[in-house]
């Protein structure tokens, strides 16, 4: 069926140019991979046989892709582009598709084969998470650890979660995911809790996608099974998410709030999100961004934001986490601001859970 791609090709234009030939016209294409997923789609659509009349035909397709204006500046050549993508997809077996611009075509296989490999990453349970040191600015203190997901992938390595979030999310996994990393998380903090360091908070990402119902109930769940008072945990949302869904995240948030969470906003500073409006979600914590934080001591301009940030953060009784604090003068800096807490390659980075403990009990 294709009742699948109709969702991604809703808004767009369906021709047949002629006899078993097709063109599918997409406006606003956000990702290349967007694309490459919609080519998978209906390819995979057209491997289920149609029946007819107890007959079953098997059909197959090739797909061609042209990017406009990336390979051509109007519908003529832009069709011929398409047309000659598709004439390379027909020569490399049936039922592929192929971008004109070869390089795109090896994106394209890269980007579906993580998609594979991640769906049996979490059965495999590849994935990890390596902890990152909250210390306090001025007696250098750790105070909370922030959880960060990493991928162990059999021929890749130690693999980003810039490279892997946004897949989960858009296939679908990223609940899942975000309750192996939330569980391995509190397993690890009751362990800390329990052998000595027992004021020290975990912060865990949370994709905007995961605010559901559900995934709030199962979240909660995850945290009490593992034996943490929720007053321990911080859940981290993007400031992006949270303003294009404020009135949507503002109940399920509230309801994790309720239940004696933190709430903290990451990668503030750098969207459009005004303190004003963020006033009105439930929220505990804001994290300036890195990149605000990146040229302190060189730009005047970020000096002012973050002292802006951090006073007008204050005034509405929030705590002010700086992150990325790499050198010994964003440190002073951000100190002498009234900072409440820094996070950094300066305090350490993300590391596997043996080497932090290390570092949590070395003093
Ligand atoms: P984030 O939550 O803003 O995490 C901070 C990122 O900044 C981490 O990247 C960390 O390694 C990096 N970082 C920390 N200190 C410094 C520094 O001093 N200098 C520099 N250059 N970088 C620093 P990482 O671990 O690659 O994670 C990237 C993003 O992936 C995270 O950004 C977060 O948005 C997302 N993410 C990670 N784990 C999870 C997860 O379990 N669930 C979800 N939904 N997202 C996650
Ligand atoms: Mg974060
Ligand atoms: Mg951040």
């Amino acid at each position: 069926s294709l009742v699948g791609s109709e969702m991604c090709i809703r808004d767009s234009t369906v021709a047949r140019l002629g006899g078993d030939e097709f063109a599918i016209l997409i406006n606003q294409v956000d990702s290349i991979d967007h694309v490459t997923d919609l080519a998978a789609h209906l390819l995979s659509a057209l491997e289920h046989p149609l029946s007819i009349h107890d007959h079953k035909f098997y059909l197959m397709g090739s797909i061609g892709v042209a990017i406009y204006p990336h390979d051509a500046q109007d519908d003529e050549t832009l069709i011929s582009c398409a047309d000659a993508a598709m004439y390379q997809a027909k020569a490399m077996g049936r039922n592929q598709f192929s971008f004109y611009e070869p390089s795109l075509t090896d994106s394209a296989h890269e980007h579906l084969s993580l998609e594979q490999d991640l769906r049996h990453a979490l059965v495999n349970k590849e994935l990890t998470t390596f902890y990152q040191p909250q210390v306090n600015p001025i007696t250098g203190e750790i105070v909370g650890i922030e959880a960060l997901a990493r991928w162990n992938h059999p021929s890749r390595g130690l693999t980003s979660p810039n490279t892997f979030i946004e897949i989960a999310e858009e296939i679908g996994l990223i609940d899942d995911l975000g309750a192996i990393i939330t569980e391995q998380a509190c397993i690890q903090l009751k362990h800390w809790h329990d052998i000595g360091a027992n004021n020290v908070r975990m912060a865990i990402n949370v994709s905007g996608r995961q605010l559901t119902d559900q995934v709030v109930e199962q979240l909660k769940w995850i945290v009490s099974n593992a034996g943490i008072s929720p007053d321990n945990v911080d859940f981290e949302l993007t400031e992006s998410y949270l303003m294009q869904n404020a009135e949507q995240s503002k109940r399920l948030l509230t309801s994790l709030r309720d239940s004696g969470f933190h709430i903290a906003i990451d990668d503030f500073g750098i969207g459009y999100s005004s303190l004003a409006y963020l006033k009105r979600l439930p929220i505990d914590k804001l994290k300036i961004d890195r990149m605000l934080i990146q040229d302190i001591a060189h730009d005047p301009n970020d000096e002012a934001i973050c002292r802006a940030v951090i006073a007008l953060g204050h005034s509405l009784g929030l705590t002010i986490v700086a992150e990325g604090v790499e050198s010994l003068r964003q440190q002073e800096f951000l100190a002498r601001e009234g900072c409440d807490i820094l996070q950094g390659f300066k305090f350490g980075k993300p590391m596997p859970a043996t080497e932090f403990e290390r570092l949590l009990f070395a003093a």
